[in-house]
């Protein structure tokens, strides 16, 4: 993982009602927050584009929100409820939350009281992405996707495994077709999983997908495998996806980057990779940068 990069928001202000006080309650009072993002932004710097990164304007009004927002007795609670909105955004991995309350009912004279707390984005809530092609320049056009699915404002690129080249599996009776190069990317995203799968079939007909034969050659095709442990069935898409645990240009990659992954329904995703095998070669090992 590279190292990351910080935006900082100080003194958000509002009045609020927290406190274990009646007093506190009816009157209320002057709360403030600080919020340290700790983000990815190598998209948004190399290319000048503040899409890629986070929207802190929207971060702010959040946390201004949560200040303003329903009585806790504890700053402590407010600080935790800034921070785990702000780790909505996806491209946030890590948030520092200060929050002062410098007309606390103390009775001696002080300046202010803070409290602080640390929080990480889990991996809980990642969504797993099988990417595959077999038609035209395929490295490109993988990582071109991978591209487009990073600089999406709500998606980030967190993890993405080597290239896997494998033999096709074609449909008896059907005409050989070009072996496949296929990753596996982590992302995290607060998309819906619906609109995650429309994004990347617009990301597939960008690329000259056409839907014809099933399991016909393509330029690229992109998988849901899993989104955290959510299961999902409707008539656009299934989750976990049906067919991943027999597939090892799908466990094989997945289990590169994410060794001690479990996929729901089916068990250890290393140990599924290890009975399926990976059927193929290994190819570049970093092969994208976002
Ligand atoms: P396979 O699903 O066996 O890998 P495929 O990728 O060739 O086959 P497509 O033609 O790309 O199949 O997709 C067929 C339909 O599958 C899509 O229209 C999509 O709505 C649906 N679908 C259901 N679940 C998923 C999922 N988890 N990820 C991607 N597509 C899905
Ligand atoms: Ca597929
Ligand atoms: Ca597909």
């Amino acid at each position: 993982m590279t190292a990351l990069d910080r935006i900082t928001l100080t003194g958000l202000r509002a009045r609020g009602t927290h406190g274990v006080l009646p007093a506190e309650r009816e009157l209320g009072q002057e709360f403030s927050a600080d919020v340290v993002l700790h983000v990815d932004t190598r998209a948004a710097a190399a290319d000048d584009d503040l899409s890629a990164t986070v929207n802190y304007a929207e971060v702010a009004q959040d946390a201004v929100a949560v200040l303003a927002g329903p009585p806790v007795d504890l700053i402590e609670t407010v600080a935790a409820r800034i921070a785990d909105r702000a780790l909505r955004h996806p491209r946030v991995r890590a948030v520092d939350v200060t929050v002062h309350k410098p007309q606390a009912p103390v009775p001696v004279p002080f300046a202010d009281v803070t409290v602080h707390v640390h929080r990480t984005a889990g991996a809980s809530g990642d969504v797993v992405l099988a990417l595959g092609a077999n038609l035209g320049d395929a490295r490109t056009t993988l990582r071109d996707a991978l591209t487009q699915l990073d600089r999406h404002p709500r998606v980030a690129v967190t993890a993405v495994s080597p290239l896997l080249r494998s033999a096709a599996v074609v449909a008896p009776g059907t005409p050989p077709q070009p072996d496949y190069l296929n990753a596996v990317a982590l992302l995290r995203t607060d998309l819906p999983p619906r609109e995650l799968l429309a994004l990347c079939q617009g990301i597939e007909l960008a690329h000259g997908r056409v839907r014809t034969e099933r399991w016909g050659a393509r330029p690229l095709d992109l998988d849901l495998v899993a989104v955290g442990s959510l299961t999902w069935q409707d008539e656009d898409l299934t989750l976990p996806h049906p067919r991943a645990h027999e597939r090892g240009f799908v466990l094989a990659p997945w289990a590169r980057v994410a060794p001690d992954a479990v996929l729901p329904g089916h068990g250890s995703v290393a140990e599924l990779a290890d009975r399926v095998g990976d059927g193929g070669q290994w190819l570049d090992e970093s092969w994208w940068e976002a």
